[in-house]
Order: structure tokens, then sequence, then C-alpha cells
């Protein structure tokens, strides 16, 4: 009987395997060598390689067994013979009676109508058929599940090889319409909500250069000037097309980009590397090479976010002296999604926005100027999808589901439907959620809760009214002062929170003070790296050491106010005393208006965010001294536990609604109350319907949440019998465990709580 390669015998076939591979020497020797050596060690008398070629046929690219004149000569369509049939599906096949199965295709060339036996596997890479690996026996050999496990663990190292390029170019792997590729599934993180379906369209920025050396570098100095003028017409026409609608952060990305157009740093740069004797384009590519190199290193996302606008640039530079189209000229599907590794802002707008259904980027973030500009278009956006552009192939199906930070590439049909299903209810939804928005949210037995919006772009400000919300809870300054490409002014500033507080009309509006520092730097200053800048010079300690800063901040918001109501919130607060210095300054700016005879806020509130654990234990002694508390749940959380709020495999350890945090919340709650000061909390916890669902019972009538989550949570407030939920928490608040979520989550299953 046929012996299978035992766990130890299947781990020294990869060891072997690696060898092999690590040998070097030319990729068709080392697939010679690996058919013998996986014969040998799986006891097959036969193992073959077969490789995708253009036009979806496999071609035999080595064998160990069979004729050896077939090699490069027989060939099948995928879906043809056994083998093609293992592409086709892209699934094992295990046969102990080959020749006699219907798919089998008989091979004169071959000499394959020994071998009664076959087990074969597809090679896969990134989800897609790249060919297949067959081994077969001259016996009748029943192959067990050890062994098409271990003969796909050594596709999978095959692959690498057959991926190389030596073998079948890149482009010949390129999948056509009849290859099995399978349906791949990416986490990333939503950077603009929403659902797309589209076909991919690979964002290509990279230009081939032919000539890099010049003759005449006054020649390529007036050609570098040429293009750079005509770069900048090109940028202006561009941003002023004036189709983006609205007023925003977006203008404020694009103007900077156009500056940094005109930077003559970057020119003359470029402009010395012609001088050494490169032609315009490859001065360019050269300073370009050191942007990305810079970019490299720099860890700081904004200033990546910089680098990144001049790289995109410099493609844009580029596309000018090659006279080569920009990637987004191309004609799209009807439904298209752009897929980058990362981009800059003006290159999606090269794109046909009737066209252009989402974005999905390998790398980004939150405040990614495209990021800005994509909310401005309102697409959904999915970003920092790890190894995107070596999954994702252009023509290749894809779903966005932002909601749950997902990519679909190559959807199966049941998720097609899925998503169908989730349009059709996500419609239904937002006309429901929409007829709810002037209703009041208030339990069913007459408990009211306001909901306010969180902000800092001013591009949120419409979703006051879109929410019914009932103000802004917390406005996050520092949002304008990052996407800005210098220091706002006092005037500027000014501009910014008159607009706040005229979007809001007469809804109140909490302005919290700068909280830069940690994850939140300023790209136009340069500060020294920190180890832990969570916990380091942010927020209020960098107000107080410059508070100049603060100070103009806050003479901002009295002139935005101009004798309207004004509420200033101090973040990071962790002393008393650093309250009272705030206070203080704010004091100064006071007096100082007062002395010019100008209009006093009124009504002025002043209060401080409980986001550092050390609060806790000076509650009396701060709610004497405020006149409102808003808890920031993200920062508490990820304080008392010790845990970093942006690392996953931290911050999922501890759960909001843990007894720890639950107990925290009730002591803020139970010392605003006594101390008869108004409180709520702002963090993302505020937006969870559960998590609300205990906050209501501690107390908190008052929750600010990003502006998509105000309607649901209007809906969840509206289904809840407040007294019904009370007697259910006083029966399970104290029980042993990790989090009440569970308990909460059947409540609100069992009383049809919308979540
Ligand atoms: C918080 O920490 O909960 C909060 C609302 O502030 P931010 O998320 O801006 O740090
Ligand atoms: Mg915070």
């Amino acid at each position: 009987m046929t012996q299978a390669p035992g766990l130890s015998g299947a781990r020294m076939l990869l060891k072997r395997l690696r060898n092999v591979m690590a040998r070097g020497g030319a990729a068709q020797m080392r697939l010679d060598q690996t058919v013998k050596l996986i014969a040998a060690e799986m006891v097959a008398e036969v193992c073959s390689i077969y490789l995708l070629r253009a036009g979806e046929v496999l071609e035999l690219f080595a064998t160990e067994g069979l004729k050896k004149e077939a090699v490069h000569k027989t060939r099948l369509r995928v879906g043809e013979g056994l083998v093609g049939d293992i592409a086709s599906h892209a699934r094992p096949l295990a046969l102990a009676d080959a020749q006699h199965h219907p798919q089998f295709a008989y091979r004169p060339e071959t000499g394959e109508e020994i071998f009664q036996s076959l087990m074969g596997v597809p090679i896969l890479r990134a989800g897609r058929v790249i060919g297949v690996l067959v081994i077969q026996n001259r016996t009748r050999r029943q192959y067990s599940e050890e062994e098409i496990e271990t003969l796909e663990t050594v596709a999978m190292v095959l692959s690498e090889l057959a991926a190389g390029g030596e073998l079948v170019s890149q482009e010949e792997l390129r999948p056509g319409d009849g290859i099995a590729v399978l349906p791949l599934r990416l986490d990333g993180v939503t950077f603009c909500p929403g659902l797309a379906k589209g076909i991919a369209v690979l964002h290509q920025a990279t230009l081939q250069l032919q000539q890099l050396v010049a003759e005449d570098p006054e020649r390529e100095a007036e050609r570098l000037t040429g293009a750079l003028e005509e770069l900048h017409s090109s940028i202006d026409r561009l941003l002023d097309a004036g189709d983006l609608g609205g007023q925003g952060e977006h203008f404020e990305v694009l103007e900077t980009y156009r500056l940094f157009a005109q930077d003559q740093g970057w020119r003359s740069r470029m402009l010395e590397a012609v001088q050494s004797g490169l032609t315009a384009e490859a001065a360019v590519q050269k300073v370009q090479n050191d942007t990305r190199a810079r970019m490299r290193d720099v860890s700081d996302p904004y200033l990546r976010e910089r680098l990144s606008d001049l790289d995109d640039l410099a493609n844009r530079l580029l596309r000018h002296l090659l006279g080569a189209d920009a990637p987004g000229a191309r004609r799209l599907p009807e439904e298209a999604i752009v897929v980058a590794r990362s981009m800059g802002p003006a290159e999606l707008l090269d794109y046909d926005r009737t066209r252009l259904k989402g974005l999905v980027l390998e790398e980004g973030s939150q405040n990614a100027h495209v990021a800005i500009v994509a909310r401005a278009l309102d697409i959904p956006v999915i970003g920092r999808c790890a190894d995107l552009m070596e999954k994702v192939g252009e023509g290749d199906p894809l779903v966005i589901d932002g909601d749950n930070e997902q990519l679909f590439i190559r959807p199966s049909d049941d998720i097609l439907q899925t998503f169908a299903e989730s349009m059709r209810q996500r419609v239904e939804k937002r006309a429901a959620f929409a007829a709810l928005r002037d209703l009041p949210a208030v339990t069913l037995d007459g408990v009211q809760v306001d909901l306010h919006i969180n902000a800092g772009l001013l591009m949120d400000l419409p979703q006051i009214a879109a929410t019914g919300a009932a103000g802004i809870g917390l406005y996050r300054t520092e949002i304008p002062f990052m996407v800005s490409h210098e220091y706002p002014e006092v005037a500027r500033q000014t501009e910014i929170y008159r607009k706040v507080l005229d979007g809001a009309g007469n809804r109140p509006v909490i302005f919290r003070t700068l909280d830069i520092g940690s994850d939140k730097v300023l790209p136009y200053w340069n500060r020294a790296p920190e180890e832990n800048p969570a916990m380091g010079w942010r927020a209020i300690r960098i107000a107080l050491d410059r508070p100049a800063m603060l100070r103009q901040q806050l003479r901002a918001m009295l002139n935005a106010a101009d004798g309207r109501r004004l509420s200033i919130m101090f973040p990071m607060v962790t002393e008393i005393a650093e309250f009272d210095a705030c206070r203080r300054l704010l004091e100064l700016e006071l007096t100082r208006r007062r002395q010019q005879g100008r209009t006093m806020p009124e009504p002025l509130l002043v209060g401080a965010m409980v986001e550092v654990p050390a609060l806790l234990w000076q509650l009396p002694e701060l709610l004497a001294r405020v006149d409102f508390l808003s808890v920031g749940s993200n920062d508490l959380q990820q304080f008392l536990f010790a845990a970093d709020r942006d690392n996953p495999a931290a911050a999922g350890r501890y759960d909001t609604l843990s007894p720890a945090m639950i107990r925290v919340l009730e002591d803020v709650a139970r010392a605003a109350s006594a101390a008869g000061k108004p409180f709520g909390l702002c963090g993302e916890m505020a937006g969870d319907p559960v998590a609300a669902m205990a906050l209501l019972c501690l107390g908190y009538r008052s929750l600010s949440m990003s502006p998509p989550r105000v309607l649901p949570m209007r809906a969840a407030i509206r289904n809840l019998n407040f007294g019904r939920l009370q007697a259910y928490w006083q029966a399970v608040r104290h029980l042993d465990g990790a989090t009440l979520r569970g308990a909460l989550l059947d409540y609100a299953l069992d009383h049809y709580v919308p979540l």
C-alpha cells in the first residue's frame, strides 16, 4: 500500500521545498527540482505543475513521471479535463479512479494512461487560481484529507515561485472570465460611511521614464518650467470647477494643495537636479523619490499627508512632461470603485464623479486629504486595507460595506444578495429614521434624552438639521487646525467658530479647546517625538505651557459668539489647578473684552471633560468650579484600563460596559447630580444604543455622538420603557462577569428595541 507522508514528513517536505526555493537559479530549474521532490515525498509516480497562461489556458510547466516532451506542449483550457476542473472551481480533487471520471481528458503526449489515481489542488495567489499542482499514482490510491492538506500547503509555497513573473509574466496572470477567483473579504477602517457596489479601477500613478540623462540642461530647465506652469493652470481649472458644492474643509485641503504646487523649495530642488544633468522627468522623479523616502520615515499621519500631496503633484507634473493622461481621465465603468495604495486629494477629482461610487485605500487615515474630499463628494471610503493592491485586480467586482468596515472582493452571489438586501433595508431605514427626525428623543414612559452631534468639520454642520439633533455636544476645534496649511490666526479662527454658531442656529454648541498632541498633530508644528504621546504633552498641557495660543483661541470664540450663548470645555483636565489656570486665562480675555466695551457672551458656560481617571477623586472640587461636565469615554476608558484606544489588540479587550467603567460613570453622574451641575457623555459609547441603555439607568440624559448615530439612537430611545429597563438594570447590574453588554442586549432583543 502507498504510504502517506505523516505530519513530520509534511514538514520535512516543506523544509526541502524551501531549500530548493532559496537556492536560486532559473525559475524553470527550480520548478523541475520541485516536482521531483514532491513526487518522492508524496510517494507518487507523477507530480506535475500546470500554470495559467493568457487566454485561460493551463500549460504543463514541469513534470516528474509524465513524458518530458509534453512540458510546455500540453495545454488544457480552464474547465477542461480534471486539471481544468480544479482550476475552474478553485478546489482540490482526489480520485482513486481518475480515468473513469467523466471529466477525464486523455492527452496521448503525456503517457498518463497508466496512472489510475489523481490528486490535484489549485495554486492560488491572493484568491486567484494561477495554476494547478497534481500528483498521480499508478495503483488505485485513496488520498487522505491530510495528504490533500499537505499538497495545498505545498501549492501555497509554489505560488510565490509561480507568481514571480519569471515563468509567466504578471500580465498573463491577470484573471479572465472562465477562471475561478475566490471571493475575499478585507477588513479596513471606514473613513466615510455608506455602501457601494462597483467594478475595481486600479489607480496606477507610476509612469515609466525612457530618457534619464539630458544633453542640454537649459532646455530641460525650460521644459520643467513650462510643465510647472501648465500644472498650475490645470490645478486652478480643477479646483475652480466649483462643482463640489457648499463650503468646508475640503476647500482648505485643496487650497493647500494649490499652494504646494507653487512651492519654491520644490521647484528649486527639481531645477537643481536638472542642472546636474538629468532630464526634466528624471529630475521630478528624483525629487519625488526623496519625498517618498521621507514618507517612509515619517510616522506622523499629518505630515505624511503633506508629503503625499507632494507625491501627487509630482505625478501630475510628470504627466504634463510626458503628455500622459491622468489615471482618472480613463473612461470608467458605469459604477466604479477606485482602488489605490494612497492618493492625493486632486487625483480623486480627476475621476468622472457621475460614475465614481466608492474609494478603497491600502493606507490613509480619517483625516487624509483624499478622505476629506471624498466626504465632500459623499462616497463611501474604506482605508487601511492590508495587502489591498495585491488582492484586487482591475475589473474585479467589489462591494464596500462601510457600516461594517469591510471590503468584499469578487463577492459571491450570497454576498451580492445580502448587499442588495442591505441597500433595500438602508433605504427603508433611512426613510423610517427621517420620519423620526422631528420627533423628541423620549422613552415610552416620558424620559427625555438630549441627543447632540460631535462635529469638527464645517461640513458636519448640515447634520444638525438632518438628524434633528439638540445641538453640538462636542465641537473638536483641533480638526480645522489639522487640515489647515498654517496656524489659523485669530481672525480665521473667529470666522470658523462664527460659521459653527451660525450653522447651529439657536441650538447649543460646546466648543472644546484645542486637543492636539497624541495622534492629532499639526503639520506646521514641529514637536519633539514622544514615547507615549497619548499620555504626553497634549491638550491643555500644551495650552498652559503656551498660554498665548489658548488665549487666542478663547478670544476667537468670544468674538464669534458676539453676545450669544457660548459654552467652552477644556480637555484632558487632570488636576483642579489646571482647570483654574485655564479659567484664569479666560478671565483675562473677558476683562480685555470688557475694557474694549465689546459684547459679552450670554450666557457663558465653562466646563471640563472627564477623561483622566485622576479627576474621579477630585469631583466635588471640580464640580464646585464648572458649569457642566462631559465624560470623554474614549480617553477615560483608555486610561482606566491602560489600553491604547487605537490598538485593537488592547482596546478590544475591555468593554465600555465592564463593571469598572459602569462604576466610574455612576460616580460621575452621582457627584454631578448632587452638585446640581449638568453632565453628559461625548465619547463613542454615546452612539451605541446598548451602552446608552446603561447610561440612561445611570442618570445620563445628554449624549453626544457621531452624526450618523443620532437617528438610530432616537429610534432606540423611543422604543424603550425606562421604568421596566430600570427594574431589569437593578436586577442585573451586580451580576458577575466582564461586561453587562450581554444582559442589556438580551433585554433590547426581548423588548424590540431597534439596534
Ligand atoms: C473622548 O476622549 O472620549 C473624546 C470625546 O475626545 P476625543 O475622542 O476627541 O479624544
Ligand atoms: Mg479625548
